[in-house]
């Protein structure tokens, strides 16, 4: 390791000082003293150069003080350093008010909490859609100030893939989406966004499509009725026309099926975000449901396997829809002489409804599209099957109004596997 020259500069000062100390102690006759007297002398001189650097370090804004060897480079080295930390902090700060000057110009209210749910920062949107002030509501919890329990539930998830929908209450005219990112080691960024426009549109969507529905049924039974009344009577010309009679009346009956599901569906939707408070027996559900089924297919082999039973706090009306429609698909689904089997256990904590057949299962790109609407991996194959095409639709709508999880897993041409997955319930549900 080489010495830098101005530390040899100040050796050979101390040195030369110790040299003046112990000619000063030749003259009184006590180089011990002479020496005392110089080093007394460098203690002094770095004692005032200490008391200078600490006083500038006491005022950081003012230039280093003049100073020679290696006290100068000493100031010099802090005082780049101190201006490196300013530059960096300027950087910073700008950045953070970039950040903040680009989120105060979205419409949206953005709000940034600490890792404990505390408001750290909100932009002018969170006062005018949620009277969040970055003035006075700076340091409180904000599931205080927004006192929804759905929200409170949601920000205290690990996972925010899935946005939180707020529908509009008593309380609450504007119907809101939340989203969450973390970043930072767990502070928050929380957009709220009003999208009460596009829920109105699809409540008028669903109304329509209910009210559609509702209106075609009377036409129908009446069609019906006459289709049956002419089927009745004894005429040649009915012998005839038998054969389209007949078609007619199938393509009735289709029809009827049809606006029946899609009532069900617009049903369930519009109570979508009702609590769920009745505590449900899954466990004697499923066996109903099974009874039904096996009298309903009784060449086909049903299993019922019930691992689990506790109850879960539901709707009975739509997980019975729910179950059978995941049965009966199961049923339709795979060959005469395949079983199928409905489990009822916990998984991972979850209480999971299982129903998993043995058929001819689904080829991967269409597993994410099977809950759209009308969605067929075969339509024509469906068609024969008598199905509608909502089935999955109205399982994945109970699953949401349940809070539940509709999980499809499939290896095709050995089997599919559709479960229902809940979340976990309280202790005291029974
Ligand atoms: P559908 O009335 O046509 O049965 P669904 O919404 O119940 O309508 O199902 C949508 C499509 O998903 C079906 O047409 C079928 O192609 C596929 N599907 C549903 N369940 C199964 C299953 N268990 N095995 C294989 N394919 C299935």
């Amino acid at each position: 390791m080489t010495v830098p020259r101005h530390w040899w500069r100040a050796g050979s000062r101390i040195s030369l000082l110790a040299l003046l100390g112990a000619a000063l102690g030749i003259l009184l006759d006590d180089i011990a003293l002479g020496l005392l007297c110089s080093a007394l002398a460098l203690l002094v001189f770095w004692y005032v150069q200490l008391f200078r650097v600490e006083r500038w370090l006491a005022q950081p804004d003012r230039e280093p003080p003049e100073a020679r060897g290696i006290w100068g480079r000493l100031l010099d080295h802090i005082y780049r350093l101190q201006r490196q930390s300013k530059e960096a902090q300027g950087r910073l700060e700008f950045s953070i008010q970039y950040l903040q000057d680009s989120l105060k110009s979205v419409r949206d209210a953005a709000i940034i909490t600490d890792p404990w749910g505390n408001i750290a920062w909100v932009n002018d949107s969170a006062e005018s859609l949620l009277g969040i002030s970055l003035n006075d509501d700076v340091g409180r919890p904000l599931v205080n100030l927004m006192r929804i329990r759905e929200l409170s539930q949601y920000l205290s998830l690990a996972d925010y893939s899935q946005p939180l929908r707020l529908l509009p209450t008593s309380e609450r005219e504007a119907c809101l989406q939340v989203e969450v990112s973390t970043f930072s080691g767990g502070d928050r960024l929380i957009f709220v966004k009003d999208i009460s426009e596009q829920y109105k549109l699809e409540v008028m969507r669903r109304d329509f499509v209910g009210n559609v529905s509702h209106e075609l049924r009377t036409p129908l039974t009446v069609l019906k009725g006459y289709v049956e009344n002419i089927q009745s009577l004894e005429s040649e010309l009915v012998d005839q026309i038998a054969r389209p009679l007949a078609q007619m009346e199938m393509q009735v009956v289709r029809m009827e099926v049809l606006l029946k599901d899609l009532l069900w569906l617009s049903r369930i939707e519009s109570i979508e975000g009702a609590d769920k408070t009745s505590p449900i027996n899954m466990a004697s559900l499923v066996n109903e449901i099974a009874e039904d089924l096996r009298a309903a297919w009784p060449q086909r082999e049903l299993i019922c396997s019930m691992e689990y039973d506790g109850m879960i706090l539901g709707d009975a009306v739509e997980l019975h829809s729910a179950v059978s429609n995941l049965v009966v698909n199961a049923l339709k689904y795979s060959g005469a002489d395949s079983c199928v089997m409905i489990r009822w256990s916990r998984v991972d904590g979850q209480p999971t409804l299982s129903v998993i057949d043995e058929g001819e299962g689904i080829e991967p790109q269409h597993i994410p599209r099977l809950t759209e609407r009308f969605y067929r991996v075969d339509k024509s194959r469906s068609q024969n099957t008598g199905g509608t095409g909502l089935g999955l639709a109205i399982v994945k709508h109970v699953a949401l109004s349940h809070n539940a999880e509709l999980v499809i897993s499939s290896v095709y041409g050995k089997g599919s596997e559709f479960a229902l997955a809940f979340a976990p319930q309280e202790d005291n549900v029974d």
